[in-house]
């Protein structure tokens, strides 16, 4: 194809990818989706990136960004399409302790913030599973949320300016290190969360917050959700709203996970329904100054804490965590849902936000609706509980397209009807168009439709995703 040859010439042999060399960027993480790209072109610099679209843009060729390719939506499935990885775009360019503020090339791995965080003291809260293949362009491009959003909020809250390459190859400058900027829209808004479907991100200025320099974890079982909420209330109180994870796991995780995993072990004695991995974390000395003992203030709260709420049978049980070797096994537990769900097939998987104090009596009304389709299908959660983000995911007694559709309208008409959200944090791609189309405000979507016309009118960024037909 000219293009191709066209981009060799413009970027050079090394910087685009043909044939078999597209293999890592042909299937998504889950393995669900699969496709061709024409080529996967790296660009190095801005400067590359607005090269490249402007060639695409002349010549009609559709576009997908791409960072570490780990979303769960299929929202990078190119086809035919000119793929633009960022993933040699990985400079941390700027970093002030003064101003807690990091400014970063787009393909800068999720991980390797938080390193460079760690090295200047500080820390970039944004955090999930992915962490180690995940890019910042992609994170912002989802506008993802992970453990941690409870405390600090989404990428969205994270992101103070950005610089992104429209579908013709300009360059809009939204780089900004300010906390407040009432100067006209705020465009970048428009960027976080569009899934490559208005221009491609080519660097960011993020918030940075005081590292934690002690944390406490614990696995807890309570009695039910409502208590689950209780006890989160109780820490954010007892530690002035120093939690930063507040994860749910049922009954049926644990089971799937023993299984899955030939090593693994079970947290508590006896299996319990509701377990939650509880994480607090301390930034001063006060907090985080270890006794003679070796035990921290923080750590001391949240045991005294749990240890009061078991001796009032508020709660089942209780691990606190006595080593880092103990917590990162609570964490990779928690990490391996995605691994666990996925594995299973067939599967009927929604990302949902509901209100918090809606979510136990979501779940009962979730597992009639879906009782009523399919007696037998077993349904997995698990949960962001401390924002109200549930993973659920059905697995139906048999593969039939109908049984899913009516799954998953189901699912959906009860997340509505207890004022949630069909997709709480992955983003829409390609799995949740219909659900777009289904359930978002029409004159929502007009407007969608027009900011995409408005800055992509040939409709060649990233086609086919987030908007229904
Ligand atoms: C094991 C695992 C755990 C996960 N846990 C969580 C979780 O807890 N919370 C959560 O929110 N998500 C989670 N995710 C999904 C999460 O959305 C992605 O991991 C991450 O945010 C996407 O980053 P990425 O660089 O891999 O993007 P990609 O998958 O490469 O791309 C995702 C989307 O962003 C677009 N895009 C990528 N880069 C750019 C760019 N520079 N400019 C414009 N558009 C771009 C792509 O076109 C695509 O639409 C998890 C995924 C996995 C595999």
């Amino acid at each position: 194809m000219q293009i191709v040859e066209d981009l060799i010439r413009l970027l050079g042999k090394d910087a685009v990818l043909t044939g078999k060399d597209c293999a890592p960027w042909s299937q998504d993480w889950t393995g669900g989706y699969m496709w061709t790209p024409l080529a996967v072109v790296r660009p190095r610099t801005t400067q590359e990136v607005s090269e490249t679209l402007k060639l695409t843009y002349a010549n009609d060729v559709a576009v997908v960004p791409v960072g570490g390719n780990t979303g769960l939506t299929g929202a990078t499935v190119a086809e035919g399409a000119i793929m633009v990885s960022l993933d040699r775009m990985t400079k941390i360019e700027a970093l002030s302790t003064d101003a807690q503020t990091v400014t970063v090339q787009a393909g800068v791995v999720l991980e390797r913030l938080h390193e460079a965080a760690e090295d200047a003291g500080l820390f970039f809260p944004m955090t999930f599973g992915a962490r180690g293949s995940a890019r910042i362009g992609g994170m912002l491009a989802t506008n993802a949320g992970g453990s941690n959003v409870l405390r600090y909020g989404n990428s969205r809250d994270l992101c103070l300016g950005i610089e992104a390459v429209l579908p013709d190859g300009r360059i809009v400058n939204l780089l900004s290190g300010l906390h407040k900027d009432n100067s006209g829209l705020a465009l970048k808004h428009l960027f976080v969360g569009s899934e490559g479907t208005l221009g491609i991100i080519t660097r960011a200025t993020l918030k940075l917050v005081p590292r934690p320099k002690a944390r406490a974890t614990a696995m807890v079982a309570a009695k039910s959700l409502p208590d689950a909420l209780k006890l989160l209330r109780r820490l954010q109180a007892e530690t002035g709203g120093q939690v930063e994870a507040f994860e749910y796991m049922p009954r049926l995780f644990m089971t799937m996970h023993m299984a899955h995993f030939q090593d693994a072990t079970e947290p508590f004695d006896a299996p319990h329904d509701v377990n939650l991995l509880v994480e607090v974390a301390a930034t001063s000395d006060r907090d985080s100054t270890p006794d003679d003992t070796g035990v921290t203030p923080i750590a001391s709260l949240l045991e005294d804490t749990l240890f009061s709420l078991l001796h009032g049978g508020e709660i089942l049980d209780a691990v606190v965590a006595q080593t880092e070797a103990q917590r990162r096994s609570m964490w990779a537990r928690r990490e391996a849902a995605a691994e666990i769900t996925f594995a299973r097939t067939p599967y009927i998987d929604s990302d949902i936000a509901v209100p918090l104090d809606k979510v136990a009596a979501f779940l009962d009304a979730a597992q009639a609706a879906v009782a009523a389709i399919d007696p037998g299908a077993e349904t997995l959660v698990v949960s962001h509980l401390g924002d109200g983000n549930i993973h659920h995911t059905v697995y139906p007694t048999r593969t039939d397209p109908g049984v899913k559709d009516a799954v998953k309208e189901a699912v959906e008409k009860v997340t509505l009807a207890f004022g949630g959200s069909f997709s709480a944090e992955h983003g829409i791609g390609l799995s949740k168009r219909a659900s777009m189309a289904r359930q978002k405000d029409p004159v929502a979507l007009e407007t969608m439709r027009a900011v995409k016309a408005a800055l992509d009118p040939k409709g060649l960024m990233n086609p086919g995703k987030v908007l229904p037909d």
